[in-house]
């Protein structure tokens, strides 16, 4: 099986031969059909499992279908900061790996990325993402504080990956998981897609998969 019997777009196709993915990883081969056909998704996933593939490329593929960034792709014209799809994570390595990934995976789509993370001044990363952005990465300490800032609306996000869920609660983020949820669930409801990746299920990922999943699948592979 490879990845041109997935419908992802072909941009995107082009982009995962380049990036030399010919043949997908036993998560990828689970994952990314179901997230494809829309379904909320909690995936037991390692690091070096290919999981964040398995989550780009359904967001990616997504986001290049939705009707505004097909409005404005190519136009060069900045938008609010309301991006479509958020990525969060537990740390800055994690999400700057995650970041370069999706990059090489949206060249040349149209599909605009950026990354926030703490620990470092907040105004550069504030700058880059004035000229508009479709799918941001971030830590979520300091995404809740740009939301705050009034700086980036969460009121647009049609799909959430949380990568690393269980070392995100272990580092104590689960209020701020908890707040940017909060400031996605606007009417109209249930046009979010969640995905949920952990490497171990304890009660409290259960809980946060029982509040933030709707009719989900269960991926362990
Ligand atoms: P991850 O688990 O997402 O951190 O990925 C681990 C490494 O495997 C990264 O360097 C990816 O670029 C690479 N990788 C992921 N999926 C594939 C694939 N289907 N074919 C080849 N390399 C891959």
């Amino acid at each position: 099986r490879t990845f041109d019997e997935i419908n992802l777009g072909d941009g995107l196709k082009q982009n995962i031969r380049r990036c030399n993915y010919i043949k997908p990883t036993p998560i990828q081969r689970h994952a990314i059909p179901i997230a494809v056909a829309g379904r909320d998704l909690m995936a037991c996933a390692q690091t070096g499992s290919g999981k964040t593939a398995a989550f780009c490329f359904p967001i990616i593929s997504g986001v290049l279908k939705d009707p505004l960034v097909v409005a404005r792709r190519g136009d060069g014209v900045s938008t609010a900061v309301c991006p479509l799809a958020l990525i969060l994570a537990p740390t800055r390595e994690l999400s700057c790996q995650i970041y370069e990934e999706a990059k090489k995976f949206a060249y040349k789509t149209g599909a605009q990325i950026a990354v926030a993370y703490g620990g470092t001044p907040i105004y550069q990363q504030l700058r880059c993402l004035e000229k508009g952005v479709d799918i941001l990465v971030a830590t979520p300490g300091r995404l809740v504080d740009m939301v705050e800032r009034a700086r980036v609306s969460l009121g647009m996000i049609k799909y959430l990956a949380l990568d690393e869920a269980d070392r995100m609660l272990d580092m104590g983020f689960e209020p701020q998981i908890r707040k940017i949820v909060e400031q996605m669930d606007m009417p109209p409801p249930g046009t979010r897609q969640t995905m949920l990746f952990s490497a171990t299920f304890p009660d409290e990922i259960q809980r946060l998969a029982s509040d933030f999943l709707s009719d989900y699948v269960f991926l362990a592979v």
